[in-house]
């Protein structure tokens, strides 16, 4: 089986990618960060996978096109895509200028849109699109292009499970809470920077640990390996929100 990874250079998307290397050919894709993302790629090569590293800007739909075209050419098939490239722009709503609230938009939501769109003719009959989003897709943040670009995929994930599942399409995303990854610790540092003290409720939350990416990767895997999950989106925040 083969799944392309987005934004797997790092963070959550990186243990996505070492967490399916026993079952999955691996298509690592990375923006920036090649040398990280031949890093993922050596790492599962010499514990016996198989991966290629993928470059693609993910907001430009060129790129997207060749991107899964490479894939395919390479690997000969597609069985799974996980839409987990994903960026912040921690400033306040009335700080934000356009550009700003357009490349979340565009990274988070036109991305994985992109990303779907190229892959499905592969995917059908019975593939797997999943999708990062975050306990702010239905919660809200204090990021609010971060936020809307997550509610955004929660319609996508549902859509795309509405139109497609006839056919045997799996859609569904995964919606973590905070984990510890770059990604966070740049919210945090707003947070801390503004006094925030109202992200989720801390008093529900599990006392014992902060999400790794690893928890994140192990629910990817379940959402992949279940034969009937369809259009969810599955929480993981340690009790920070419920739904
Ligand atoms: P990181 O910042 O650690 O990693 C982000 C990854 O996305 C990198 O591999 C980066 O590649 C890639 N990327 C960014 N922009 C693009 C782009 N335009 N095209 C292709 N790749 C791109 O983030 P996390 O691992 O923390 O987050 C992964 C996903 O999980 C995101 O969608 C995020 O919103 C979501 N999430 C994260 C949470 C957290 O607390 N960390 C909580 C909830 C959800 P490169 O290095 O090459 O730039």
């Amino acid at each position: 089986m083969v799944v392309l990874i987005t934004g797997a250079s790092r963070g959550i998307g990186r243990s996505i990618a070492y967490s399916l290397a026993p079952d999955y050919d691996i298509a690592v894709n990375y923006r920036t960060a090649e040398e990280a993302a031949t890093g993922v790629v050596d790492d599962i090569e010499s514990g016996g996978g198989n991966a290629i590293a993928v470059s693609a800007d993910v907001s430009n739909s060129e790129d997207v096109e060749s991107m899964v075209a490479n894939v395919v050419d390479t690997f000969g098939d597609l069985d799974a895509v996980v839409n987990n490239a994903g960026i912040v722009d921690p400033d306040l709503a009335t700080d934000i200028d356009d550009e700003q609230w357009n490349r979340v938009l565009e990274t988070n939501l036109s991305g994985a849109f992109y990303v779907a769109r190229a892959a499905i003719p592969h995917l059908e009959p019975d593939g797997d699109v999943v999708f990062l989003s975050s306990i702010g897709g239905t919660g809200g943040t204090v990021d609010a292009s971060y936020a809307a670009s997550k509610a955004g995929l929660h319609g996508l994930t549902r859509s795309l499970a509405r139109e497609y599942g006839g056919e045997g399409l799996q859609v569904n995303a995964v919606a973590p809470g905070p984990v510890e990854t770059g990604l966070n610790d740049a919210i945090l540092e707003h947070l801390e920077a503004i006094e925030f003290r109202g992200h989720g409720n801390l008093d529900t939350h599990l006392p014992q640990y902060a999400c790794q990416p690893e928890d994140v990767a192990h629910t990817v895997e379940y959402v992949l390996e279940n034969e009937y999950l369809q259009g969810e989106i599955v929480n993981v925040n340690g009790g920070m929100q419920f739904q």
